[in-house]
């Protein structure tokens, strides 16, 4: 009895299986085409929580890399949706594959760097930053474009991207929080802990 929304139509390893997708966001890295810059799975959970979805929403995700934080808000319910912003235009077409691929052809894919691209896109619920944060006049327009008590979420990898962020913290108020996530590897015979790079995620509400 498998909800056909929850197939995952995607060629895994050699063979071409369907997958069932879980139902909570934070789904794994290798469920999504993508080339590195991908939010990873534990962030992108945390980072879904913190965009906190609400049904019929609209989410503007801007440098969407592979789609996936796009996709995870979409997946929620049938009546999401969402833009994804993308300078790339190899990395655009790939979301555009990707959202096929996960159930939600829904998605709009934008092509072009923001903040130019942002211009005349549809009021936004919610807007994730995930790439293009330091460009001139990105955070501003993010900010400019929510209505009242519309979200913002954004994500620092970069020390340029994090001091913006402490700076819109602390002229904005909302909640910074670093999440620091750390995978096992071996060291000879034995494993040890080999950290990811830790991702400051600011959030405020309009
Ligand atoms: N959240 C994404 C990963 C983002 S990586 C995921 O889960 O897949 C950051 C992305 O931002 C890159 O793909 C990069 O091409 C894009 N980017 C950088 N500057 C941009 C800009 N000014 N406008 C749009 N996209 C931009």
């Amino acid at each position: 009895n498998i909800n056909p929304l929850n197939v995952l139509a995607i060629e895994v390893e050699s063979t071409s299986e369907a997958r069932v997708q879980p139902l909570t966001p934070g789904m794994a890295d290798e469920l999504f085409e993508h080339d590195g810059q991908i939010t990873k799975r534990e962030i992108r959970a945390v980072t879904l929580s913190s965009l906190a979805p609400k049904r019929g929403e609209l989410l503007w995700d801007i440098g969407g890399g592979s789609g996936s934080i796009s996709i995870e808000w979409m997946l929620a319910d049938p009546s999401m949706r969402a833009i994804a912003v993308e300078a790339s235009p190899e990395r655009a077409a790939r979301i555009g594959r990707n959202a096929v691929a996960c159930g939600v052809p829904g998605l709009i894919v934008v092509e072009g760097k923001a903040p130019a691209a942002l211009a005349g896109l549809e009021t936004p619920d919610a807007i994730f930053v995930g790439g293009g944060g330091t460009e001139p006049g990105v955070m501003d327009a993010a900010i400019d474009a929510l209505p009242s008590a519309g979200r913002l979420v954004a994500n620092a990898v970069t020390l340029e991207m994090e001091v913006l962020l402490l700076a819109l913290h602390a002229r904005l108020g909302g909640e910074l929080i670093r999440l620091a996530v750390s995978r096992t590897v071996p060291v000879g015979s034995m494993q040890g802990w080999r950290p990811a790079m830790p991702v400051t995620q600011w959030s405020w509400v309009k």
